[in-house]
């Protein structure tokens, strides 16, 4: 088995991060806006400080490309953000300082290099706000290739799970398994079998300015999908499509930013969870995702993660259309 440490490690840091999440949420958390305008959390800032410090812990020359930095929380009107913070943080690890905090949260403004890990400590913010879903995104990237892929989703609850919370775990080569957060067996994924698309289901974002949904459902169409698309923040997407309860995910570039180039943390982690679920992921041009060039997937536009079957029925539909 490979990665074993690596995955020890990233499961733990996603477990106390995905409960310090849901502390923040039982709490009705408060946004503050970035300057590109897209809203962050006490629980963004609290998931990024805790799996940073593991990591550092754990993998000190490792580099961390994560969403967040602390620069907004040093500032001198934040000091009771980031009091907030280092509350939440002590709940888990008890003797937490507030620079300690700031430190962890800013090892995450690591590099793309050789091997590295990518996090998206809240993927789906808007999601986490409306409590919908969202995602604690980890992955480890070695000489570009995925080759460990952490999902945490606190609030899915996958057709016959009793309760939400499922932990997406993907080695490459070796297979992906959802853990229940709420305990109990490691589950073996595999995605929809069926080639039938009449069967099947897509899944699309909820903001459809992170899409272009008219043409997203005009493809799934062309596929032969008719049923409504599953509308889901995050790459919980991923793990629906993993667990063969969707057969495709379509993320095609919104009228509004054509030249939007998709970030590596939303999609590191899910798309390992896809492909060793036996599905396939690539842009929407049929091109691998290439994760080897910065935080941004420069060469790739869109994203279709799909059962495999169906995935090149998707390309040319995406060609025609
Ligand atoms: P989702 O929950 O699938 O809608 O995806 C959330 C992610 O969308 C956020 O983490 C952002 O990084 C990303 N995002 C922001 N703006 C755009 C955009 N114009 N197109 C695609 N994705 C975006
Ligand atoms: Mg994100």
């Amino acid at each position: 088995m490979a990665y074993e440490r690596e995955k020890a490690i990233a499961i733990e840091a996603a477990i106390a991060a995905a409960k310090l999440c849901q502390n923040v949420r039982a709490d009705i958390p408060a946004a503050i806006e970035k300057s590109d305008k897209s809203p962050v959390t006490v629980a963004d800032y609290g998931s990024q400080a805790l799996v940073c410090r593991a990591l550092a812990a754990a993998f000190p020359d490792d580099p961390v490309v994560g969403e967040e930095d602390a620069a907004m929380l040093r500032q001198a009107d934040q000091g009771a953000m980031l009091n907030q913070v280092t509350d939440y943080v002590r709940a888990l690890v008890p003797d937490a300082t507030p620079e300690q905090v700031t430190t962890w949260i800013d090892r995450g403004n690591g590099e793309v290099a050789a091997r590295y890990w990518t996090l998206d400590p809240i993927d789906g913010t808007k999601g986490f706000l409306r409590q919908d879903q969202y995602a604690i995104a980890l992955a480890l990237v070695e000489n570009g290739d995925l080759k460990l892929g952490i999902l945490g989703c606190p609030a899915l609850q996958l057709t016959g799970m009793s309760e939400p919370g499922a932990l997406f775990v993907a080695v490459r080569g070796e297979g992906t398994v959802m853990l229940p957060l709420a305990g109990g067996e490691p589950q073996p994924l595999r995605v929809a079998s069926a080639d039938d698309p009449s069967t099947l289901r897509f899944a699309e974002s909820v903001e459809s300015g992170h899409g272009n949904q008219s043409r997203q459902n005009a493809v799934a169409q062309a596929v032969g999908i008719t049923a409504d698309s599953v509308r889901v923040d995050s790459q919980a997407k991923y793990g629906i499509v993993a667990a063969g309860q969707a057969a495709l995910y379509l993320r095609l570039p919104s009228p509004k930013s054509p030249d939007y180039r998709e970030k590596i943390w939303d999609h590191a982690a899910g798309a390992l969870v896809v492909e060793e679920a036996g599905g396939r992921v690539t842009d929407m041009h049929g091109q691998p995702l290439d994760f080897s060039l910065g935080a941004k997937l420069v060469n790739n536009q869109g994203i279709v993660a799909s059962n495999g079957v169906i995935h090149e029925q998707v390309l040319a539909a995406l060609r025609e259309n």
